[in-house]
């Protein structure tokens, strides 16, 4: 439980982090609220050299809106998002572990981490958001599409600093969040997130349903969302397309659930996040 020796550096901008990260070299690791961070470290599965402290940066926190459409500063804590009013984002948020964690943990140390057990990553996937990076060749977007490439694996690179998060308007879309757990602050054994969009005539215009531990990244379930997307949006159809959730997923068994209970639980999960998404809709 004690950590392996390392340096210790809490820069005051952006451009002292990045200078640190590269003189730091591979071994050199950011350190944003380290609830996730830190456990590894006393485990000694991991041991950086030296620790790039977040921290005193400015500019890093905070909650903007315009247009609808939110940046979120990458140190933001869970805190901040659980209670912001921000539609999906705040549901997934105040579900994770407890109070002591979300006033640590942030968001952009959740989604650079990326592990796919975690509540944000999947909701980036379905809001269909955004993180800015800045590395020593200037500033670059990365879709939620492209950031979570295998377990524990974004495209986050070496050297780059998370700097903001960017979440689309949600106006229009109705949400739902379903996470199961055995206690209330475990980390999900699966959580679904839904958004939908109705037309006019009550039907599915737009349906996006992120998965969380259902594989080795955040998935979206997309044969869930084609059943139901131009389609009708009522119980039948939306239990309809619940059963596809668990198509092209991959759980890991673990200590709570075998992956069958995994894939149970995920079809569940996604009819009651599908229903509470197409009322608030
Ligand atoms: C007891 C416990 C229970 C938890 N339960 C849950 C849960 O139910 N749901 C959930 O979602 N999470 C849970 N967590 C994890 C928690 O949400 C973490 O805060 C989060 O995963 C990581 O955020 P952090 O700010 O602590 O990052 P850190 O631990 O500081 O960093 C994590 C990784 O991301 C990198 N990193 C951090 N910030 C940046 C950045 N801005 N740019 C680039 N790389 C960066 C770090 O170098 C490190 O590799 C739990 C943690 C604990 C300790």
């Amino acid at each position: 439980m004690i950590p392996a020796e390392f340096d210790y550096v809490a820069p005051e901008s952006l451009d002292a982090a990045l200078a640190a990260l590269r003189e730091g070299g591979e071994d050199a690791k950011l350190l944003a609220g380290g609830h996730s961070l830190l456990p590894l470290m006393k485990l000694r599965l991991a041991a950086p050299t030296l620790l790039v402290d977040l921290r005193r940066v400015p500019g890093l926190t905070g909650i903007d809106r315009s247009d609808g459409s939110l940046r979120i500063g990458a140190m933001t804590r869970h805190h901040d998002v659980a209670t912001g009013d921000l539609g999906l984002a705040s549901q997934a948020a105040a579900t994770i572990a407890d109070q002591q964690v979300r006033n640590r943990g942030t968001i952009g140390g959740t989604l650079a981490h990326g592990d796919p057990a975690s509540d944000l990553p999947a909701v980036l996937l379905a809001l269909e958001g955004s993180v800015v990076v800045r590395g020593d060749g200037g500033e670059r977007e990365i879709a939620a599409d492209d950031l979570f490439q295998d377990y524990l694996t974004t495209a986050v690179a070496d050297g780059e600093i998370v700097t903001e998060v960017r979440l689309p308007s949600d106006a229009g879309w109705g949400a739902g969040y379903e996470k199961f757990n055995r206690r209330v602050e475990d980390w999900a054994m699966v959580a679904v997130c839904a958004v939908v969009r109705k037309a006019p005539d009550g039907s599915c215009a737009d349906v996006r349903i992120g998965l969380t531990n259902m594989g080795s990244t955040p998935l979206r379930a997309t044969a869930s969302e084609e059943a139901l997307r131009g389609g009708a949006l009522d119980a039948g159809a939306i239990a309809a397309a619940a059963e596809h959730a668990d198509a092209g997923t991959d759980p890991p068994a673990d200590l709570n659930a075998s992956a069958d209970y995994k894939r149970h639980l995920a079809r569940v999960l996604c009819r009651r996040a599908l229903e509470e998404a197409a009322a608030s809709a």
